[in-house]
This record gives C-alpha cells, sequence and structure tokens, in this order.
C-alpha cells in the first residue's frame, strides 16, 4: 500500500499533470498511479515542486532589531552592531528566536536549510546547543545543516579554531570562514580546509563582500579547494565583487569556479542594503553576476541570509520572495529566466548544498510544495501561497485561505480562487 498519492501535479518537467505515488518517504511512481494509499489528495492542476531549499540562513543572530542601536551602513558596522548583541545571548534566547523563523520558512515550504551558527569566543557554543536540539526537534519538517562559523575571525579572535573543532565534533555538518573578517586571509582560508579535511565536511565562505574588487578572496579559495581535492564540496556566499570586475577578468575568474565546481549563494537582501552606500550617484546594486555564473553551468542559491537584524532590516525566511526580488534586481524576467529563478531556490540549492535525491522524479524524497498556480514562473511573479508541503512522504504543513468580500453582497464567502 502506498503511503501517499498526490494527484494531477503539475510538474517543471511536463505540460500535462500526473500523478505522484509516494511510499517509504521517497516517490515511487510519476505518471498515473491507481493503487490503494493511505492518503490521496487531488491537487488540481496545482504547479508542485520539489520543497523549498534555504541554502544560507542566520538563525542565531536573527531578530534582532528591537535590540541593536541603530541600522547599519555598511558590513562592517553591521558586524560590530550585532557583536555587541551576541554578548547578550543565551541558549535559550538563540533557540527561541532561531524557533520563530523556522516556523515561517516550514509554513513557506523549506524542506531543507543551511543555518550558519557562530562560534567564537563572545558566544562560545551557545548557538551549536541552541540549534542541535531544534535540528533534532525539527526533523520532520525540515533538513537543518548546522555550518559552524567564523564570523569574527580565527586568527584576530583567539580560541575560534579550538571552538569549531568542538563544533564538529559536537555535530555541525560542515564548517564556514569568513576571510574578509580576519587579519590573514589566506591563513584562514587554510585553516577551515584543514578542519574540512580532517572531518570530511564541505566548506561554505563569506566571501568578497565589497564594492570594488578589493579582496578576490574567492581566488584563494579555488586554488585551495583544487589543492584539498574539494571539488563539489564547496560554497560561497555574496561573492559581489565578481560584479565588479572587468568583463575579461570576470568571465576568466567564473571559469575557475565552474572548474572546481565552487556553488555561489547569491544574498540579495543584505548585498542590495549594504552595497553602495558610497555612491552618491547611479548607485550600484552590488548583486553577484547571478546571470553569467547561472550560464557558465555554475550553481546559484538564492538565500535568506539575514533576517530582521543589522545586516538586513526586513525578511519573511520565504525563499520564494527572494525570487521576486532578484527578477527585477538581477534583471531576470523572461519566462525562462524566471524558471531559473525557481531553480535558485530548488534544485540549484539543492546542488550547493548537496543534498541527496532531490527532485520529483522516481526515487526522489518526497519532499514537496503544493502552490496555488498553475504555471511555475507564477512562483516568481506572483508569489503564490503555498497549498501543502509535504516532508519525507507525510504532508508537514496544509494552508487553509478565506476570504470573504463583504462589498460584494451581504455575507458573501468564497473560497479563494487558486
Ligand atoms: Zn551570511
Amino acid at each position: 500500500m502506498l503511503d501517499l498519492i498526490l494527484r494531477s501535479c503539475r510538474l517543471a518537467t511536463g505540460a500535462e499533470p500526473v500523478d505522484l505515488a509516494i511510499a517509504d518517504g521517497r516517490i515511487v511512481s510519476v505518471g498515473r498511479a491507481d493503487e490503494a494509499a493511505r492518503e490521496t489528495i487531488d491537487v488540481a492542476g496545482r504547479v508542485v515542486t520539489p520543497g523549498l531549499v534555504e541554502a544560507h540562513i542566520h538563525l542565531d543572530k536573527a531578530l534582532l532589531v528591537d535590540r541593536v542601536s541603530g541600522p547599519a551602513e555598511t558590513a562592517a558596522e553591521a558586524i560590530r552592531l550585532t557583536g555587541v548583541a551576541k554578548r547578550g545571548f543565551t541558549t535559550a534566547d538563540i533557540g527561541a528566536r532561531a524557533r520563530r523563523v523556522l516556523d515561517l520558512a516550514v509554513a513557506a515550504g523549506t524542506t531543507a536549510m543551511r543555518a550558519h551558527v557562530e562560534v567564537d569566543p563572545i558566544v562560545g557554543l551557545d548557538g551549536m546547543h541552541a540549534l542541535l536540539a531544534l535540528k533534532r526537534e525539527y526533523a520532520p519538517a525540515v533538513e537543518l545543516q548546522l555550518c559552524a562559523f567564523a564570523q569574527e575571525g580565527i586568527l584576530q579572535s583567539p580560541g575560534t579554531e579550538a571552538l569549531l573543532r568542538r563544533a564538529l565534533e559536537m555535530g555541525a555538518d560542515l564548517v564556514g570562514g569568513c576571510p574578509y573578517n580576519d587579519t590573514d586571509a589566506g591563513r584562514h582560508i587554510e585553516i577551515v580546509f584543514a578542519l574540512a579535511r580532517e572531518f570530511g565536511v564541505d566548506a561554505d565562505f563569506h566571501v568578497d563582500f565589497a564594492d570594488e574588487p578589493e579582496h578576490l578572496h574567492v581566488r584563494e579559495i579555488v586554488r585551495q579547494t583544487v589543492r584539498a581535492g574539494w571539488q563539489g564540496r564547496v560554497a560561497v556566499g555574496h561573492l559581489t565583487e565578481l560584479a565588479a570586475l572587468p568583463a575579461v577578468e570576470q568571465a576568466a575568474l567564473i571559469a575557475e569556479l565552474a572548474a572546481a565546481r565552487i556553488g555561489v549563494i547569491s544574498l540579495p537582501l543584505t548585498d542590495l542594503y549594504l552595497m553602495g552606500r558610497r555612491d552618491v550617484r547611479n548607485v550600484r546594486r552590488g548583486l553577484t553576476p547571478i546571470r553569467r555564473l547561472l550560464e557558465a553551468g555554475i550553481p546559484v542559491a538564492l538565500a535568506s541570509n539575514n533576517i530582521r537584524n543589522p545586516f538586513t532590516p526586513i525578511g519573511t525566511a520565504d525563499p520564494a520572495h527572494l525570487t521576486f526580488v532578484a527578477a527585477v534586481a538581477a534583471h531576470m524576467g523572461t519566462q525562462d529566466l524566471m524558471r531559473e529563478l525557481v531553480g535558485t531556490v530548488t534544485t540549484h540549492a539543492a546542488r550547493v548544498l548537496n543534498l541527496r535525491d532531490y527532485g520529483c522524479a522516481v526515487g526522489c524524497r518526497a519532499d514537496l510544495v503544493v502552490w496555488d498556480c498553475d504555471r511555475l514562473e507564477e512562483i516568481v511573479t506572483a508569489l503564490p501561497p503555498r497549498r501543502l508541503v509535504v516532508k519525507a512522504g507525510r504532508v508537514s504543513v496544509e494552508h487553509e485561505r478565506r476570504t470573504v468580500e463583504r462589498w460584494r453582497s451581504k455575507g458573501a464567502a468564497r473560497p479563494s480562487s487558486g
């Protein structure tokens, strides 16, 4: 007996709706399902995608706007303001704020997420303790990868390397660096790779987060990726400086990233907010060149990064909202480009996170979202509500909407149209 049949699903790959049959947490057939199932739901031709993937988020420093002295004008100021707030963090406080964001993400259809957990002499391992507990608690709804992250630097913040090692021993899934916030970027990158190799885990860097190509630490990351044989296991976030390189140099560096199979994570809300602050006229957008990276075959994820803190004063933890912004901010308004944008929060993001068996094909894990729309690109253009979320073959979230349009006639209620 099947566990679940979703009837009449419109997938990205096909024109005609199909049934998805699910057993033991996996998709076992795509087409026409005639077998008996414990639960059958007709989704009536709605768009169904794999579960949303949030490739880069900071749950531990989310929701801080009510306790910092003011908004940041630069990345350095955001790090400083958040560092001050961090001195007041406790395990319970981190857990409470992270839980609010996780609830938003899960309701939006996020079934996998990579969270950077700050590990440094200020906060110690409090973030790891809080997030490891939430990783277990939220496992039925979202697969949470924890990245032990050196936001305050490693060399300029003595004790951090030992704490990163301890976090990996505790169960962090990967290790993350921030070479632009340290005294020796090359050595910082080396330490992160040494930890990645010691524990056999992926590495993820915050890198080249400035308006002008003044760091380009990504070149060293490419070198060390190849030297370590870590191709396909490294991701870089921000990478806004790449956009400031002359075209020929930019193309050469993009080719190097593709050859080293490094994934790129664009953080559009933070980058649009913090870049271009010194521009008096023609304020630049400060986004990594998403289209050119995609054209080179590099997996590009759009991710939330920060939710309502000095780095980003807004945030909903709904990955679809990022595609809505990027369609205009990255000039991706054609039907094909908007379908690619859906990929930046689904298939591309899954590649960046090295998720196994991800997708809507037979054998894939049954992590799915049913959207209230019938064309894939409407996810980007219209931010449709989610109808259902399925995690590991079980319906994890159901949304119901009711709109009463009292102006039309007395008390007439009608279900919202899909
Ligand atoms: Zn980040």
